[in-house]
Parts: structure tokens; C-alpha cells; sequence
């Protein structure tokens, strides 16, 4: 829930900045004053003003370039505590394809989960596959725990006398 409210955080935040990009290009932008029965009229300058048309072009292009930069940095962050994801390990081998394809994994370094990216896509698009991680410290305890327990006739010492 977390990582999806901050998706659309991000793309609000960004909608509400190009939009005002757009609004300034829209009116810093010389426009010809066109009277239309008697009322002065501003025209939309789209496709009848060439440089204004190619600067929207541009505004476009900005617009789904910040778009996709957001949705690719979202990708690469983790799905409990939005940190980036680090470490990249590559394995797998371009020659043994059907025996271990390549892939590039990313881990949270909290130990929150993994993060499986397929760099071969034999069959399309293949998202990213996520693996949450159990609680590690847990999982620590519990194994010393454990550790403890079995050893306990070896390692049972009696307690010292206090004198
Ligand atoms: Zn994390």
C-alpha cells in the first residue's frame, strides 16, 4: 500500500509540475491578437504556430521522459521501506541459456526482499519478480535459540557458587 501510495505521490507531484511548465510555455509564448466580432480572442498557437507546435513537441517528449523516469525508479525501490535497491548480482550465463538464463538481482539492504530482473526475454515483456524476505533478525534469534536448546547437555554449565 505504501509503495503504491508513493507511485502516485510521485506522479501527482510531477502531473502538478509539468502542468504548470506547460501553463508557463503556454503563456510566455507571443501570441497575435485575433479579434473575432469585435472580442479579442486568444487562439491556440497548436499546429498553426511552427515553433510553438515544436515546443510542444518538446513539452511532450519532457513529460514522458519524467514519466518513465519515475516509473523506473519506482521498479528499483523496495516494496516495504521504498529505499533503492542495491547490490546488483548478475548470474545465470549468456551460453547456457536453458540452464540458467541471465539475471540481475537486487536486494534491499534492510533485508526487506530480493528483486529478480530477467536480462533475457525469449518470450516478451517479463516483469521483475519480487521475493519478500522474512523478518532476518527473527530468523536469527530463532536459530540461536534452536542452537542452544540442542546443545544444551554439552554445554550445560552449572552455575558458580557465589561466596
Ligand atoms: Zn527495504
Amino acid at each position: 500500500m505504501k509503495y503504491w501510495a508513493y507511485l502516485v505521490a510521485k506522479l501527482m507531484i510531477a502531473g502538478v509540475f509539468l502542468r504548470g511548465l506547460g501553463w508557463a510555455i503556454f503563456h510566455a509564448w507571443p501570441q497575435t491578437d485575433t479579434f473575432l466580432a469585435g472580442r479579442r480572442v486568444r487562439s491556440d498557437l497548436f499546429a498553426h504556430d511552427l515553433p510553438y507546435t515544436f515546443a510542444m513537441w518538446l513539452y511532450a517528449l519532457v513529460c514522458i521522459g519524467v514519466v518513465w523516469v519515475i516509473v523506473w525508479d519506482q521498479r528499483y525501490r523496495c516494496r516495504t521501506c521504498l529505499r533503492r535497491l542495491r547490490m546488483p548480482i548478475q548470474s545465470g550465463s549468456w551460453n547456457h541459456v536453458l540452464f540458467g538464463a541471465p539475471r540481475t538481482d537486487y536486494i534491499c539492504l534492510y533485508g526487506h526482499g530480493t528483486l529478480r530482473v530477467s536480462e533475457l526475454q525469449i518470450t516478451g515483456h517479463q516483469e521483475p519478480d519480487w521475493e519478500p524476505h522474512d523478518d532476518m533478525w527473527k530468523n536469527c534469534f530463532r536459530s540461536k535459540r534452536r542452537k542452544n536448546k540442542s546443545s544444551w547437555p554439552l554445554s550445560y554449565t552449572f552455575p558458580a557458587k557465589q561466596v
